[in-house]
This record gives structure tokens, C-alpha cells and sequence, in this order.
């Protein structure tokens, strides 16, 4: 059967890839995003009694009313937002679907859609099932800051969204109040939407604050912000996260929702509800991952890697390794994982064209004695 590719140019993913290199080469892996550590024993436990108390048929299709009634209260305390969570959340089968389901409801074919590269994979794949088009602008070498110039510049008459994402993966760049203001500035007047990627929200280091496009009245006008239980409660393999956005937007997204996905999973909505009663679980993470991010840098301090900036946010470190090899990232990457038994994520799987300036990505988000174990295999790199 020939069958006409709807991306003729995608390979397998590099989390996928490296995932699978790590474990054929029992190397320890730092690099898809996921912790090694176990989830809240209480959270199992919401989760085990709302599957024994009877709540395993389907949810309603935005999402279990209770859960989304916390949601409403958690954003309107941290954000000072006030979310309608009748018509203005909904609870999806994880972010990276309420990605696809958001650029699916907005995009007609021959759209544009600015992405700021390096960006989370799954961008543009989504864009273009829908035939459009990314726009890609880089952010700056080597901190990764917003060249706002260039992002003005490459809005068009076809401009239909621009993709944002702080804290930022795979750099570890968190958007600053000025950023906000620009993306306010830029967008004021045009009918550019926002896709706001804040599945990091819980995860700014170093006494930041997270901004998010809920806290500002034009933009949230305009916005899908995405949400992952994932990467909250340290359970990514449970695929779930929430979108959300203003009634009229929300209405259209619920219509392509029912038709793709209906509903996401219910023991787990009723356990959330329940377990984010206790914020101290979300509100702790700042702490929890600024004290992994510092022993970590610690750990590789004597190691040849270049830190150009410590990670201000989301669970990822960047590393340059120009001091010890010319290798593009993906060779240096796979030959890390082969011989040394590390794996990471070279950066340039995360730029559109393959641009490679040289650096890997290290996730943190791993036991402590995983992380020494992964500094301890390094240290060959002394020897080399
Ligand atoms: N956005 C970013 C920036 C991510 O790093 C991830 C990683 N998982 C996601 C979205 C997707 O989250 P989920 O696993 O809930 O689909
Ligand atoms: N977001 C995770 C990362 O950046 C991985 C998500 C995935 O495997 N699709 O590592």
C-alpha cells in the first residue's frame, strides 16, 4: 500500500533515540525528561482509591468538575487570574495533545506560526500536520534570551500564533516581566493567538517567579496556556495535563477535543483533585530542584564542560564540551552514551535546520546518587 507521508521529513523523535541508546548501552540516562525518583506514595494512594471507589467509567468531556475547581482556586492564587473552570479549563490526555488540539483548532492551511528555537520537538510536527507553516526565530546564543527585533520582523499577514514557553526547555531560560511586556507590545492590536507552553510553571530556581500570560489581561485574551500533571507530580507516564483559555477560544477547542480524544483519565482527575489540596507538593519544587541543579553543576564542576548559564528554571542543564571535542552534539552525545555510559540530548535535535552550537542537554531531575553516579562515569573524560 503507498501511502503519501504527512512528514515526509520527520525521523523518530531524539528523546525516543537516545532513550533507547541509553538503555542499550546500560548507559545511566540523563537525558529524555523524566525522574527516576518514585511519585508521592499519597498520590498513589488518591489514585488506588478512586479506582476502588467505582471512578473508572468516563469523566465529562472537559474534565472532572472538582478537579477543575482546584485548578481555578491554585491559578487564582498564584496568578491572581480568575479562570471560570466551567468554560475555561479543560483537562486533557496530557500537554503535548493540548498542543496538537490548540494548534488544530486555530490553524487553517497556509497559516504561519513563530516558534523560538531551540523549542520542545513537537512544535512544529503539529503545525504542519495542520498545513501550516513554522516560522522559526532563534533565540540568542548562548543564554537564550528573546531577540524581540526578530521576532517583530517575522510577524506577517499570515501570522496566525506565536509559540511561547518559559521556563524554557531545553534551555533553562525563564521569561522575565520585560519579556511579557514586549510580547504585549507586539501582539497588542493584531490577531496573533498565544500558545503558551508553561508545563515548567512550578519549576523557576533562584527566588523567580514564573510569569505567566494568565497574569496579563491582552495576552490571556489571547492565549492557550498548556498544562502537564507530568511534570508537577513527577508522574510523566501518566500522560495528563490541561489547557487553558478564554470561553469563545475554549468552546472551539472543546469541539475538536471531543472528536480526537473525549475525555481524559478519570481515577487519576478525582486523585488529582484530592492531591492538590496539598501545595506545599507543587510549592516545594522550586527548593527540591534548585538543590538538584546545584549538585549536579557541583559534581561536573572539574569536568571539561562549559557552563555558560546556570539552568533558571525547568529541570534541564545545558553543557558546552568545545573544551574536549569537535564533534557535532549528535555524535558527541551518542559517543558520550557508547563509551562513557551517559546520555543526554545534543540541542541541535531542537532547531529546525540541525544549527548545532556544540552543547548537550543533561536532565536533573534524577536521585541524587543517579547524578553522582553519572558524575562518576564522567570523570573518564579527565582521562581522555
Ligand atoms: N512542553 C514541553 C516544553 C515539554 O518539555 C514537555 C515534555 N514532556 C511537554 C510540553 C509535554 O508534556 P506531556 O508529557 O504532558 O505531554
Ligand atoms: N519533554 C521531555 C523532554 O524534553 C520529553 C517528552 C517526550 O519524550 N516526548 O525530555
Amino acid at each position: 500500500m503507498h501511502l503519501i507521508s504527512k512528514l515526509p521529513h520527520a525521523g523518530t523523535t531524539i528523546f525516543t533515540v537516545m532513550s533507547n541508546l541509553a538503555h542499550q548501552y546500560n548507559a545511566i540516562n540523563l537525558s529524555q525528561g523524566f525522574p527516576d525518583y518514585p511519585v508521592s506514595p499519597l498520590l498513589i494512594q488518591c489514585v488506588n482509591e478512586a479506582m476502588a471507589a467505582g471512578h473508572n467509567q468516563y469523566a465529562p468531556m472537559p474534565g472532572l468538575p472538582q478537579l477543575r475547581n482546584v485548578l481555578s482556586a491554585k491559578i487564582e492564587k498564584l496568578y491572581d487570574a480568575v479562570v471560570n473552570p466551567d468554560t475555561e479549563i479543560t483537562i486533557t490526555p496530557g500537554a503535548t495533545y493540548a498542543i496538537y488540539t490548540a494548534l488544530t483548532t486555530i490553524l487553517q492551511p497556509g497559516d504561519e506560526v513563530i516558534v523560538l528555537e531551540p523549542a520542545y520537538d513537537s512544535y512544529i510536527p503539529n503545525i504542519e500536520l495542520n498545513g501550516a507553516k513554522a516560522v522559526c526565530v532563534p533565540l540568542q546564543y548562548p543564554d537564550y534570551s528573546v531577540n524581540w527585533d526578530l521576532v517583530k520582523d517575522s510577524i506577517t499577514g499570515k501570522t496566525k500564533a506565536i509559540i511561547i514557553n518559559s521556563p524554557h526547555n531545553p534551555t533553562g531560560y525563564v521569561w522575565t516581566a520585560d519579556d511579557m511586556q514586549k510580547l504585549d507590545e507586539m501582539t497588542r492590536d493584531t490577531h496573533v493567538f498565544i500558545l503558551s507552553d508553561e508545563v515548567y510553571e512550578h519549576i523557576t530556581l533562584d527566588g523567580r517567579q514564573h510569569e505567566s500570560v494568565l497574569k496579563y489581561e491582552q495576552l490571556r485574551a489571547r492565549s492557550f496556556v498548556l498544562y502537564s500533571f507530568g511534570k508537577v507530580l513527577h508522574a510523566t507516564g501518566w500522560k495528563m495535563g490541561y489547557c487553558v483559555a478564554p470561553e469563545n477560544l475554549m468552546k472551539e477547542f472543546r469541539k475538536v477535543h471531543q472528536f480526537i480524544g473525549f475525555t481524559a483519565n478519570t481515577p487519576m482527575q478525582v486523585a488529582f483533585a484530592r492531591f492538590l489540596e496539598h501545595e506545599e507538593e507543587y510549592l516545594g519544587l522550586p527548593a527540591f530542584f534548585e538543590k538538584k541543579r546545584d549538585l549536579f553543576l557541583e559534581l561536573i564542576s572539574d569536568l571539561p564542560f562549559t557552563i555558560y548559564k546556570k539552568s533558571q528554571g525547568s529541570y534541564f542543564q545545558l553543557a558546552g564540551y568545545e573544551k574536549f571535542s569537535t564533534l557535532p552534539d549528535k555524535n558527541f552525545a551518542t559517543w558520550l552514551t557508547k563509551e562513557i555510559g551517559v546520555a543526554t540530548i545534543p540541542v541541535s535535535a531542537f532547531n529546525h535546520d540541525g544549527q548545532d552550537d556544540h552543547l548537550i542537554r543533561f536532565c536533573f531531575a534524577k536521585k541524587d546518587s543517579t547524578l553522582t553516579d553519572a558524575a562518576a562515569r564522567m570523570k573518564k573524560l579527565l582521562l581522555k
